[in-house]
Order: structure tokens, then C-alpha cells, then sequence
């Protein structure tokens, strides 16, 4: 394990695809780093969750760093979407070959970071006593990695197994012979539920809102059509960063209302058969804007929960009704419905029979108790705000965000916030970030960050911070446009409406990447528009002690 070191250039809070990446960045930048990361290894999200079933639901030849031509000539996915030990080793390789451990002090947890306003630093501390001064300060600190156990009371008074899928516990779980319950139906569940059925003598889901979720038609890759994307990566990966979610799908400029019922259920059917999260999303222009056209596609996929559940009143609680498709984050899965017509496996839908509490021997809802030898809990995170809020940051004038973050978190281009000069925040709040690919959104994003720093360095400058009319104009642009679309109107974690008493405020950037993109380069281009440059004053030499 290394030692921190008392002063360097920059702090990088995080080892998963992003601040690892910062590593890289900034180490060409010839910067003295300083990286601290609560788990044991690199890989975040995939460091942390080991659930069986665990994947990606963005294609893997995407799902990857793009920075390397040589990285992505070399690695070899095995599958269209793979598996978190997959995606794991993919990090660990790409940390050894760029050796981008070796600034990195594991299971160290970062605690507070304070700005320092005349040495114009920050000054980091973590839960081993590590004290670091650091020019600047780079929070990777990921969107979903800060869990959220459900509110319920009694958890501790269970004498079985309880298990997050977020923190899954690395020697595995063996179900075998279990009565399992498993809470929440996220892209978690939906992802861990089938398998965890295989396996245990009985699973008992515990549903509060039913997820649209289509089929992620998982396959080997064809070597074939591997190598015929190799050597069109450079330009895929142009294409990629060019496209609205950092994927390259077809956008129709069409409306699903202005189509026949024929010709919509046929396009309806092969976005459900491509296998993808975007296909169906994107399938006509309107439907995350327009309730109707959304109906249209909600419809679409009830008719399929219809088809493939065996009886038609679990298939009446799969179904979806209480928020627009694609609201709330859609799943992709394998044999997610047809687990329910296994006899080993039963729906309770915990919002019209609440889950009352935790009992020493299972769940007990308002209707029933059930008896149970492990409780899964599928119930999420604190997302977006949750990690950047964990430590004490305190900045210019000892404000702290949390306060400065009380009616929601309020940043420009989601990047920094201001009155925390030097401090950045990768795929941060008022960012595209999870709407997208998010392995484009962060390249982006540490590129962006890096280039500044760079530019802040070859000037002699001390600090960059936002203003706070650059900051207020893009708060009030992310929500206007956010507000043309239906996501306001679902209780999704996008709005902070998972975690009791968090604002209800829409949190990731929706106007799409290239425009994004457009947006932070012009910013940089001119000169940092938005943000306050301050110059370095010349350290005083310290003054020898006087003789006597
Ligand atoms: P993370 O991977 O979350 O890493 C952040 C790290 O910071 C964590 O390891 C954490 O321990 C550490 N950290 C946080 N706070 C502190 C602190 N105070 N001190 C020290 N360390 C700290 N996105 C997609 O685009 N496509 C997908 O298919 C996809 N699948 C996903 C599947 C799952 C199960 C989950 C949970 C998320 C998925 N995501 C997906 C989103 C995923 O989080 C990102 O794609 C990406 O991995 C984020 O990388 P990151 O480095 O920004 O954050
Ligand atoms: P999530 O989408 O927030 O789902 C949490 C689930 O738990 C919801 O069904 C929620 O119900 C339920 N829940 C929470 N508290 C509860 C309570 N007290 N009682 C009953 N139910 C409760 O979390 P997630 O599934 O972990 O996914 C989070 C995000 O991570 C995803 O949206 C995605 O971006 C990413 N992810 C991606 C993949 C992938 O496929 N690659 C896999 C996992 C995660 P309500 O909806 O009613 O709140």
C-alpha cells in the first residue's frame, strides 16, 4: 500500500473508469498525484457490484475506453454485453498496462476536503488520518456508488442473510436450498432476480414499481463482426461521440402518432428485438416528450409482459402504468418475465400491500408475513449528489455544499460549482452523465479537465471557478429543457425522488452530448467564459529566524 504524500499537484477521488482515466491524463500533464479510493482495487461500479448477473447494458465494444487505439485493438470482449467479472478484468488490464495504481491508496476513504483560500488549495483528509495539500481536486467519485438501503425498519434484527447488491460480498452467495426475498426492481433486480431463482429453493420479489424492461438478446461476439468493427473503430468512435446518448443508433425524425398502428408495432417490434437500451427509446422522436406517443410504447411493452407471463395477473403487476416509458432508466434483461412462470418464484407488490417491517425470521407487509433465509436488497443508490456529498466539502468563505446543495445540487455544465474553485466534478450533476454512454461522458469530461488544467498551468494561474451567473444560466437552461420532457413527471432517482427528503430536482443534463460537447468547448475556447481565472502570487520566501 503506498503512502500519501503531504503536498502534490492534484487529489483524484475514485478509481473507477474515471478516475483512473484522470491518472492518466493528468500523469501526461507531468502532475504529482494523490488518488484515494474506498474499495480495495480499481473498477468502481464493478468493484462493487458482484451480483450474480451483473452486466452492462451498453454494448461492450462501446462500453470501453476510447483514448488508446492500441487498448482497443488488443482487448477482446467476449460477449455483446459483458459480465462485471469481465468488465473488471478489462480494468484491471488497463490499469496495469498504463500502471495507473501506483498513486492510488486503496480502502482509504476520502472524508473532508476544505479550500485553503491563501495557499489557494485544497486540503484533503480521509478516514486513515491522511492529510494531503493538493492545487486540485478532482472528484471521480462515480454517480452510483453511494447505496441506499431501504427504509424499513428492522433490518438488524434479521437472523438471516442480507446482502446490497451494491456492496456483494466477493467469495459470492450460494442460494442453494434458500427462501430468498429479494427488494426492488431496478436494473439490479431485473438482472440478478432470474438467476438467483436457478439457484435458490424459493425467491419472494418484493415490487413497489414495476420497471420497463426488454430483452437484452445476449450473445457471444462474432469474431467476424469483431474484426470488421476493429477496423472501423477510430470512426465508430466518432460517430459515437457525435451521437445524442454516446451510442450510435438510427434517430428517426418521426412521430409515433403520425404512423398507423401496423407500421408502429412493426418498428416497436424490431427496437424489442435488437436487444439494445436506445432502440426503443429512440424509436420515434416524440416519445420521451409527448404522453401520447409514449402510451404508444408503453403499450407496446405490457403487450409483451402479457405474452410472455404465464398468468395474466402477475403479468397485470409487471406491467408498468405509473411513470412514461423510459422515465425511469429501462433494463435490459435475460428471462426477466418468463422467471415469474417458474413455480419457485412469487410477486408481491409492496405498494399496494407496504412492506411494514424486518422481522427476525423475514418481511412482513401490511397483508402478510413472509419467511425467509437471505433478504436481497436491489434498492439502489443515493445517485448523483449522494457521493459528492459524503465528504465534508467546504470552500471559498467555509461554505459547505452540502448547504450551498440544499434545494438540490447547482453546478456549471456540471463540471464545477461555484465557490469551490479548482474542484471538478467528473459526470458530476447538470452533466449528460447517466443519460448517456457513460464511458464517453467521462472521457469527455477528464478530457475537458485535463486541457483546463493544462491552460491554468502554462498561464501561471492559481484557480479556476465558476461564476455564479455562468452557474445560475445553466441551472435554469438544464431544467427548462429537462421540463420539456416527460422525466419530471416519475418518482426516478434521475430526480432524487428514491431517497426520502432529497429535492425533487432533475439532476443529469438532457440536452443530449454533441450539444453539450459544443457548449464546454466553446467555453474553453473562449478563454474559459463563465469562470473566474485567478493568478498565482509568487510564494514569500520564508523568513529565516532572526539572530540573537
Ligand atoms: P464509479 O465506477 O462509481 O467509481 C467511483 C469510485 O469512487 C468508487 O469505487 C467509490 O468507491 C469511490 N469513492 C466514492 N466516494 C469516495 C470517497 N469519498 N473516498 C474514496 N473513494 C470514493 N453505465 C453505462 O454507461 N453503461 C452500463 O452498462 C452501465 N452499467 C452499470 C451497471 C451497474 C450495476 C451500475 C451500478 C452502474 C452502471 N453504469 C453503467 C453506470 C456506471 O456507474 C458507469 O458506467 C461507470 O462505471 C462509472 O465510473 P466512475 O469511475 O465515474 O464511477
Ligand atoms: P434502482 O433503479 O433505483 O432500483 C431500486 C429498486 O428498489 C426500485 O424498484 C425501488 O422501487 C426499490 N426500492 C427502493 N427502496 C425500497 C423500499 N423501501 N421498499 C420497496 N422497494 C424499494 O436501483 P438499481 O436497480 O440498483 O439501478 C440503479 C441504476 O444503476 C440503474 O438505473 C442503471 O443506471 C444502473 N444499473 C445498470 C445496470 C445494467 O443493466 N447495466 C444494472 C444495475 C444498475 P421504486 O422504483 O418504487 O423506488
Amino acid at each position: 500500500m503506498i503512502e500519501s504524500r503531504g503536498e502534490v499537484d492534484a487529489v483524484v477521488v475514485g478509481a473507477g473508469f474515471a478516475g483512473l482515466y484522470a491518472h492518466h491524463r493528468l500523469r501526461q500533464l507531468g502532475l504529482t498525484l494523490q488518488g484515494y479510493e474506498a474499495a480495495g482495487n480499481v473498477g468502481g461500479t464493478w468493484w462493487w457490484n458482484r451480483y450474480p448477473g451483473a452486466r452492462c447494458d451498453v454494448e461492450s465494444m462501446d462500453y470501453c475506453y476510447s483514448f488508446s487505439p492500441e487498448l482497443e485493438q488488443e482487448w477482446i470482449w467476449s460477449e455483446r454485453y459483458a459480465t462485471q467479472p469481465e468488465i473488471l478484468r478489462y480494468v484491471d488490464h488497463v490499469a496495469a498496462r498504463f500502471d495507473l495504481r501506483r498513486d492510488i491508496r486503496f480502502e482509504t476513504r476520502v472524508t473532508a476536503a476544505t479550500w485553503d483560500e491563501a495557499a489557494q488549495r485544497w486540503r484533503v483528509t480521509t478516514d486513515r488520518g491522511d492529510q494531503v495539500s493538493a492545487q486540485f481536486c478532482i472528484m471521480a467519485v462515480g454517480c452510483l456508488s453511494a447505496v441506499k438501503q431501504p427504509e424499513v425498519n428492522g433490518i438488524d434484527t434479521f437472523r438471516g442473510l442480507t446482502v446490497h447488491t451494491g456492496r456483494w460480498p466477493h467469495e459470492g452467495v450460494d442460494f442453494t436450498g434458500l427462501r430468498v426475498g429479494v427488494i426492488g426492481t431496478g436494473s439490479s433486480g431485473v438482472q440478478s432476480i432470474p438467476l438467483i431463482a436457478q439457484q435458490a429453493a424459493h425467491v419472494t420479489v418484493f415490487q413497489r414499481t414495476p420497471n420497463f424492461t426488454m430483452p437484452a438478446k445476449n450473445a457471444p461476439l462474432d469474431p467476424e463482426a469483431v474484426k470488421a468493427r476493429k477496423a472501423q473503430y477510430r470512426e465508430h468512435r466518432q460517430a459515437m461521440r457525435e451521437s445524442r446518448a454516446g451510442v450510435v443508433v438510427p434517430m428517426p425524425e418521426e412521430s409515433a402518432l403520425r404512423v398507423d398502428d401496423d407500421a408502429r408495432r412493426s418498428r416497436f417490434e424490431a427496437a424489442w428485438e435488437s436487444g439494445t437500451l436506445y432502440g426503443m427509446v429512440s424509436a420515434y422522436n416524440d416519445l420521451l416528450v409527448d404522453r401520447d406517443a409514449n402510451d404508444t410504447a408503453a403499450k407496446f411493452v405490457r403487450s409483451r409482459i402479457r405474452d410472455i407471463v404465464d398468468d395474466p395477473e402477475v403479468a397485470d403487476r409487471l406491467s408498468p402504468r405509473n411513470h412514461p416509458f423510459g422515465t425511469k432508466r429501462p433494463c435490459l434483461d435475460t428471462d426477466y418475465y418468463s422467471t415469474y412462470n417458474r413455480d419457485n418464484v412469487m410477486l408481491v407488490d409492496v405498494r399496494s400491500t407496504p412492506i411494514v417491517e424486518i422481522t427476525p425470521t423475514g418481511i412482513r407487509t401490511a397483508t402478510d408475513e413472509y419467511v425467509l433465509d437471505a433478504i436481497v436488497f436491489a434498492t439502489g443508490f443515493d445517485a448523483m449528489t449522494g457521493p459528492l456529498l459524503g465528504p465534508d466539502i467546504t470552500g471559498a468563505g467555509g461554505v459547505a455544499l452540502g448547504d450551498k446543495w440544499a434545494a438540490g445540487p447547482r453546478t456549471y455544465l456540471g463540471i464545477m460549482t461555484a465557490g469551490f474553485p479548482n474542484l471538478f466534478t467528473i459526470t458530476g450533476p447538470g452533466s449528460p452523465s447517466v443519460l448517456v454512454n457513460m464511458l464517453v461522458a467521462i472521457e469527455q469530461h477528464v478530457d475537458w479537465v485535463a486541457d483546463c488544467i493544462a491552460y491554468l498551468r502554462d498561464r501561471n494561474l492559481a484557480s479556476i471557478d465558476a461564476t455564479v451567473d455562468a452557474e445560475d444560466a445553466w441551472v435554469d437552461h438544464v431544467n427548462t429543457v429537462a421540463n420539456r420532457t416527460l422525466f419530471p413527471a416519475a418518482d426516478s432517482w434521475y430526480m432524487g425522488a428514491n431517497v426520502p427528503g432529497k429535492p425533487r430536482v432533475f439532476m443529469p443534463y438532457i440536452g443530449g452530448l454533441p450539444h453539450y460537447t459544443e457548449v464546454c468547448d466553446t467555453v474553453a475556447a473562449n478563454e474559459y467564459q463563465g469562470f473566474t481565472l485567478t493568478p498565482s502570487t509568487p510564494r514569500k520566501p520564508e523568513r529565516s529566524a532572526p539572530h540573537t
